[in-house]
């Protein structure tokens, strides 16, 4: 059964609600405030460019992704997810680039719960939730847009 994570920030007048098991997450203001720009308490979600290697190398790629792209390492991956999870990050995004065709996708991919549980999982961020951003192309033809 899925668990519901509910986090209130009092001094900033919202919560979150975010479900770990599908990335379902939720910002809500308290009633008469607005919807804060960014978090004091650090980042809820962060979006990390894993490569910027693409072999497409689409004329309007908006990340200026190629073939001559290079690839972050895995150990400065886990050193800002480790700091993210000391801020309470609850969701982790992989991009590129594309992020596929990093030769080691597999392995940043058990980092975010591999962090967790090397910190003690005294952490607010015990609900890490991986996400993967890639061209649609290589999911296959299985995939239906709707
Ligand atoms: S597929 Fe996406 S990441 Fe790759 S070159 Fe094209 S726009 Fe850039």
């Amino acid at each position: 059964m899925a668990t519901l994570r509910c986090q209130h920030y009092p001094d900033e007048h919202y919560l979150t609600l975010f479900n770990p098991e599908t990335g379902f997450f939720v910002r809500a203001e308290e009633h008469g405030y607005g919807e804060p720009f960014c978090s004091a308490q650090g980042p809820e979600m962060i979006d990390i460019s894993i490569t910027n290697w693409c072999s497409r190398e689409c004329q309007v790629c908006y990340r200026g992704a190629s073939r001559s792209g290079v690839h972050m390492s895995l150990r400065d991956y886990e050193t800002v997810v480790r700091q993210a999870a000391r801020l309470g990050t609850m969701q982790v995004a992989l991009g590129g680039g594309n992020p596929n065709e990093h030769p080691r996708t597999i392995s940043f991919l058990y980092v975010p719960y591999d962090v967790w549980a090397a910190l003690g999982g005294h952490y607010r961020s015990a609900f890490y939730s991986p996400c993967i951003s890639t061209p649609y192309l290589e999911l296959g033809d299985s995939l239906e847009i709707v």
